[in-house]
């Protein structure tokens, strides 16, 4: 994929960028080595004021930050303000928790192994590649590279080729606000070019968020070089509504749901399992509420959802509402793609989805909702868990009995109760099956890469 910024609001050129040279990979790569021993000489109080003044940059720089973001990708202008914020306040978390998250700690009396001391340190292991997806351009990037800066590493950002502009302001973001020089550095190259990278013993891990082929085609150069690896690869994730849920309140939520970044969100709602008690009201309610909601100019307050990121990612999302409307779904609304310029893609509401349709297992990465009527929570949890992915579920219902056997039953890396699925920064974010391994955020997000060194005295 060339790297370049294409507005997908009217699908023209921006700017095109040559990817580095070998000449120029070698260099950020030597700077990222040698800033490794400066980055372990630092504090974590060093690292917590770099890390503020940071964070500090992006709020002041917030219209033009955001700009970016609407621009190369095509989220609203408001929920771009809130991504960019949203980063910011990620970053002051782990400014002011990583030394608590990696605290020493003694899980055992140090008698009991034989020692006069014994206790467990966390300590950095150097340079990690992050492989970035263009759907959130700021908060994936920073939710890798807040923590992984506190802990002392230094990072590169293989980001999407769409976003280059997003990239580059990242790549400099953090030397601007004092970190050493090549703490943090961009690497434009296109995805194939960054596995390879994983061979070349400098670069010590790698974390990717992104689809399955990428996430295991990064996993597989990681295995072969014995390096450690996040993935965090999407999902089907599921939408479940119990006859005492709040009809109106989750049919509103699970339609904002469905439709938030144009659909181009891992964690979205994307099959949603309503009880026949109440499926007739919840329905309508949905269905109205995904007619009102509609793609338009991102700069443009009033815009619901903005065009969706690439002319490819529409064309697979329409892929998969093609090959539904040709097995017989029934489309309640949208499924047709628009005229005119841009990467458009209207809220579309199937039923009658069956398991040859590519849909019924397949991520759609669009404003595309698939609902179907179960008679009882065993079977809402049976056809939640019927998937090659685990990332998260929301689950509504008030009977406490009911929720228990969800958050115990359903095979995902989060469950949410009467409230849309998200990411928050002290609780782990990740997920099971193709969804990937590791977790991000919180406490177990900024120890994935670190070595977890025992420390025994006799
Ligand atoms: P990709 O997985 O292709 O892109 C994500 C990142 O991986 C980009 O930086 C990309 O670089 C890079 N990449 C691609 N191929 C390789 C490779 N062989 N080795 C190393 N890095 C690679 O996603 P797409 O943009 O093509 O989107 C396709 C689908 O992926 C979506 O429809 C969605 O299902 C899923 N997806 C999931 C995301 C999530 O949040 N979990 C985010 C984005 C996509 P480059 O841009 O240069 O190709």
């Amino acid at each position: 994929m060339a790297i370049a910024t294409i507005n997908p609001a009217t699908g023209e050129t921006l700017k095109t960028f040559e990817p580095h040279s070998a000449a120029q990979i070698e260099e950020i790569l030597a700077r990222a080595d040698a800033a490794n021993a400066l980055m372990r000489a630092t504090t974590f109080a060093q690292r917590s004021a770099w890390m503020h003044a940071a964070a500090d940059l992006m709020d002041a720089e917030l219209d033009r930050v955001a700009g970016l973001a609407s621009t190369e990708m095509g989220k609203t202008i408001g929920t771009a303000k809130y991504e960019v914020t949203k980063s910011a306040n990620g970053m002051r978390h782990y400014a002011d928790h990583a030394e608590e998250y990696l605290a020493d700690e003694t899980p055992v009396e140090a008698s009991t192994v034989g020692a006069s001391a014994a206790r467990v340190v966390f300590q950095p292991i150097g340079t990690i590649l992050a492989v970035m997806p263009w759907n959130y351009p700021f908060w994936q990037v920073i939710r890798f590279a807040a923590p992984a800066l506190m802990a002392g590493n230094t990072g590169l950002l293989k980001h999407a080729s769409s976003v280059p502009q997003t990239a580059l302001y990242l790549g400099e973001l953090f030397e601007r606000a004092g970190f050493p020089a090549g703490a943090f550095q961009t690497l434009l190259v296109e995805g194939a070019a960054a596995s390879k990278l994983i061979d070349d013993r400098r670069i010590k891990g790698v974390t990717l968020t992104g689809s399955v082929g990428a996430g295991s085609a990064v996993a597989e150069a990681a295995g072969r070089n014995v390096k450690k690896s996040v993935l965090e690869l999407g999902g089907t994730d599921v939408f479940v509504v119990m006859p005492s849920a709040d009809v109106a309140k989750s049919a509103e939520f699970g339609a904002n749901s469905r439709t938030q970044n144009s659909g181009q969100s891992c964690i979205c709602a994307k099959r949603f399992y309503v009880h026949e008690d109440v499926y007739d009201e919840w329905f309508a309610a949905f269905l109205a509420k995904m007619e009102a909601t509609t793609g338009g100019d991102p700069f443009d307050p009033a815009t619901g959802f903005g065009p969706m990121a690439t002319e490819q990612v529409r064309a697979e999302a329409h892929e998969l509402v093609e090959d539904a409307k040709a097995k017989g779904v029934t489309v309640h609304t949208g499924g047709e793609l628009p005229s005119g310029p841009g990467w458009f893609y209207p809220s579309t509401v199937f039923t009658d989805v069956t398991p040859e349709m590519r849909i019924y297992r397949e991520e759609c990465f669009g404003p595309v909702a698939c609902v179907y009527r179960v008679s009882s929570v065993e079977e809402a949890i049976e056809r939640s868990n019927d998937s090659d992915f685990g990332l998260a579920a929301s689950v509504w219902t008030t009977d406490p009995a009911e929720l228990a056997r969800l958050q115990e039953g359903l095979e995902f890396g989060a469950v949410f109760a009467n409230g849309n699925t998200a990411s928050f920064f002290g609780l782990p974010f990740g997920g099971v099956k193709d969804s990937g391994y590791g977790r991000e955020l919180g406490r177990f997000g900024i120890r994935e890469f670190v070595n977890t060194k025992t420390v025994w005295e006799a």
